[in-house]
C-alpha cells in the first residue's frame, strides 16, 4: 500500500479547461473574437498527428476558432515560412504552434523565430525565453507551466524549497527551473537542474523537498532517491513492451512509481499527472493572446 497523496492532473486540467472556456465566453460576449490556434503539422508521423488531433479537439471543446495545417513530409522550409507569416497576419489567429519534430531538411529554430513571439504560445521563440530568463511577461512552454500549476492548486509550496529538476532541455526542464526559481507566487524555490553528466545524482535527489523528472528514461528514479515525504513530480513519457496490453505496449513515467509512492508525500501518475496539463496551459496561453490582442491584458502570464 502507498502512502503519498496522489495529485490527479487529469481532473486539475479539466478545471482549467471549464475556467478557459468561461473566459471565451466571456471575450464573445464583449464582442471580442474567439481565440484561435492553429496548429501546422509537417509529414506523416503518428504521434505527432496524435497531439495535433488532440489540440484541435480540446480547441473546439472550449470554444476556441481551432485551425489544423497539414503539409506533406517534402515541404521546403520557405514554403512553410510561408504559412507560418500567413497565420501572423491573421488576426482570427492568436496562437501558433508548428508541431515539432519536422522533417530533418527544416531547421526548427528558423521556424520557431518565424513565429511572432505574441503568437508563440509554445513558448519557444528565443524573445520568449529571454523574457523568461530575465523575469519579463512572455509565454512560457506550456508542460513547465503545468507543473507549476499543479504545485501551486495542490497547496505544495515552493518557496525555499529545494527542488531538483532532472533533465534540461529547452522545452522542459530548462524553464521549469527558471519557473520555478522567479520571485513570488509558485516560484522563489532553490532549484538544482540537473542532467546526463551530474555526478552523484542520486544523492541530490535525496535531499531534494520537491523531485520533478523530466529525462525521457523510463523508470530511472528510484525509491531510495526520494526523501520521505517529498513532492515528486514525473514528467517523463516513455514506451515500455507490455503484450499484454492492448497496443503491446504501455506508457510509464521516469519514475518506479510502485517503488516512490511508498516513500513520497505527493506524486503524480503516468499517465493522468503532468500530461493533461500541457494541453490545458496551451489553452490557457492562447486564451491570454486573445485577450491581449482584445487589449483586455497588459500582458501575458506570468509576471515575476
Ligand atoms: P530531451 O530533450 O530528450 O531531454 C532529456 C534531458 O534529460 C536532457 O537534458 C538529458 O541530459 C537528461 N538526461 C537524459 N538521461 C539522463 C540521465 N541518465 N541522468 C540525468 N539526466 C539525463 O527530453 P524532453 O523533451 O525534455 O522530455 C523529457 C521527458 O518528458 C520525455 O519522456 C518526454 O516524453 C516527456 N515530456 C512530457 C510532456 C508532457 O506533456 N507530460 C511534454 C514534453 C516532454 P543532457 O542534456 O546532458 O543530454
Amino acid at each position: 500500500m502507498g502512502q503519498a497523496r496522489i495529485l490527479d492532473g487529469k481532473a486539475l486540467a479539466q478545471t482549467i479547461r471549464t475556467e478557459v472556456a468561461e473566459g471565451v465566453r466571456q471575450i464573445e460576449a464583449q464582442g471580442n473574437r474567439p481565440p484561435g490556434l492553429a496548429a501546422v503539422l509537417v509529414g506523416d508521423d503518428p504521434a505527432s498527428r496524435t497531439y495535433v488531433t488532440m489540440k484541435g479537439k480540446a480547441c473546439r471543446e472550449a470554444g476556441f476558432h481551432s485551425v489544423q495545417v497539414e503539409m506533406p513530409e517534402d515541404t521546403s522550409q520557405e514554403e512553410l515560412l510561408d504559412k507560418v507569416r500567413g497565420l501572423n497576419a491573421d488576426p482570427s489567429i492568436h496562437g501558433i504552434l508548428v508541431q515539432l519534430p519536422l522533417p530533418a531538411h527544416i531547421d526548427e529554430m528558423t521556424v520557431v523565430r518565424g513565429i511572432l513571439p505574441e503568437k508563440d504560445v509554445d513558448g519557444l521563440h528565443p524573445v520568449n525565453a529571454g523574457n523568461l530568463v530575465i523575469g519579463l511577461p512572455g509565454f512560457v512552454p506550456c508542460t513547465p507551466l503545468g507543473v507549476r500549476e499543479l504545485l501551486m492548486r495542490s497547496g505544495i509550496e515552493t518557496a525555499g524549497r529545494f527542488t531538483v529538476v532532472l533533465g534540461r532541455s529547452n522545452l522542459v526542464g530548462k524553464p521549469l527551473a527558471l519557473l520555478l526559481a522567479r520571485k513570488g507566487k509558485g516560484g522563489d524555490a532553490t532549484v538544482c537542474l540537473c542532467h546526463s553528466r551530474t555526478s552523484d545524482l542520486a544523492s541530490i535527489c535525496r535531499q531534494a523537498d520537491i523531485l520533478i523528472a523530466a529525462i525521457g528514461r523510463a523508470h530511472f528514479v528510484k525509491g531510495d532517491m526520494v526523501k520521505p515525504g517529498a513532492s515528486v513530480i514525473d514528467v517523463g513519457i516513455n514506451r515500455i513492451d507490455d503484450p499484454s496490453a492492448k497496443r503491446g505496449y504501455r506508457l510509464v513515467g521516469d519514475v518506479d512509481y510502485a517503488a516512490a509512492e511508498k516513500v513520497a508525500g505527493a506524486i503524480t501518475p503516468v499517465p493522468g499527472g503532468v500530461g493533461p496539463l500541457t494541453i490545458a496551459m496551451l489553452l490557457r496561453n492562447t486564451l491570454e493572446s486573445a485577450l491581449a490582442a482584445a487589449g483586455q491584458h497588459s500582458a501575458v502570464t506570468p509576471k515575476g
